[in-house]
């Protein structure tokens, strides 16, 4: 097996998470649970996921110098990854506000906060080894992921781009990605449509065609879809189901998704089977409540299937 590195560079928030019979109208207040606040963001969540499987792993991001920043350094840490590169600064840690519904799913609102600073200058030194997995997504400053996706690309690492929270992307990023990872809904954006998407295999073939190498669609309780290009151009698409579990919080499924998938490149896996692997791991995320605290090490995963 590869000990490629896994470098993950992106957000780390602390989630409060509040319990709702239904989310709020315009103008509506609803009463919740007691707030319940865990080490959470999207960057640090797949860090956290790559490393509890025992992975090679590095995180690059910012906190403040708060409880709350105290409490993700030592979840990032505590999953094995190298936390080197994370830095404390003069900004409160950021947050991300998450309401719960009964049926598992969930409304987030992000406050930056400390993510703001991971910038370009933060990321400039990095160094590369070819067969390096880098994992962006985009809860960091845009410039930052455009400063630093090409190079990386250039310099040989894989660079793994979750559009998420989507935004439209240069083409020099979409073109480095190997994979595009996107939900449902970050597609439709990133498609430019409104009326949500008909038939995934035809949007994984759209996605393909903003210029990505390979892209992974995840249909969160239906699994996922990856398509790829062979040497002579033809599409090839691989459905890979979900497991049946009773998803009792869905926060951070998608993330502990993109972490394990990344780390299976990094082991040298091809994309079907690091895309089996990531939808098990996944499946434990929602099966628990959290984000960090719900991923599984590499002995749970083994040790039963949810
Ligand atoms: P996000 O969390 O980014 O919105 P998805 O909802 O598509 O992304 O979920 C990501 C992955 O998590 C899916 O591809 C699937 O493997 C797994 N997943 C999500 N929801 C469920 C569920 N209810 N049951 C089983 N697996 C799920």
């Amino acid at each position: 097996m590869s000990t490629a590195r896994v470098v993950v560079v992106g957000s780390a928030n602390a989630d409060v998470v509040v319990d709702v019979d239904h989310r709020p109208a315009d103008g509506e207040t609803v009463l919740g649970s007691d707030a319940v606040v865990s080490p959470g963001g999207k960057g640090a969540n797949q860090a956290v996921a790559a490393g509890r499987l025992g992975g090679r792993v590095a995180f690059v991001g910012c906190v403040g110098d708060d409880a709350n920043g105290q409490m993700l350094r030592a979840s990032i840490s505590g999953a094995g990854v190298d936390v080197t590169a994370l830095r404390t600064v003069d900004v409160p840690t950021g947050t991300a506000i998450i309401l719960i519904t009964p049926d598992g799913e969930n409304s987030i609102v992000v406050a930056p906060g400390a993510n703001r600073r991971v910038d370009e200058a933060m990321v400039e030194d990095l160094e590369w080894e070819r067969g390096d997995v880098l994992v962006v997504q985009l809860e960091i400053p845009l410039p930052t992921v455009t400063h630093l996706v090409p190079r990386a690309h250039r310099a040989g690492a894989r660079v793994v781009v979750n559009a998420a929270p989507a935004a439209p992307l240069p083409r020099d990023v979409l073109q480095a990605a190997d994979p595009l990872v996107v939900n449902e809904s970050e597609a439709d954006l990133l498609l430019g449509r409104t009326a949500g998407l008909q038939g995934e295999d035809g949007v994984v073939r759209e996605l393909l065609d903003l210029g990505p190498r390979s892209v992974v669609l995840t249909l969160g309780a239906r699994g996922a879809v990856l398509a790829e290009r062979d040497r002579n151009g033809a599409v090839r698409t691989v459905h890979v189901a979900a497991h049946r579990v009773t998803a009792v919080d869905t926060t951070g499924a998608g993330d502990a998704f993109v972490g394990a998938l990344s780390l299976g490149l990094a082991q040298g896996e091809p994309l079907d089977q690091a895309v089996t692997r990531a939808t098990a791991v996944a499946a434990h995320a929602v099966g628990r409540r959290g984000a960090q605290d719900s991923y599984p090490t590499a002995d749970e995963l083994s040790g039963s299937t949810p």
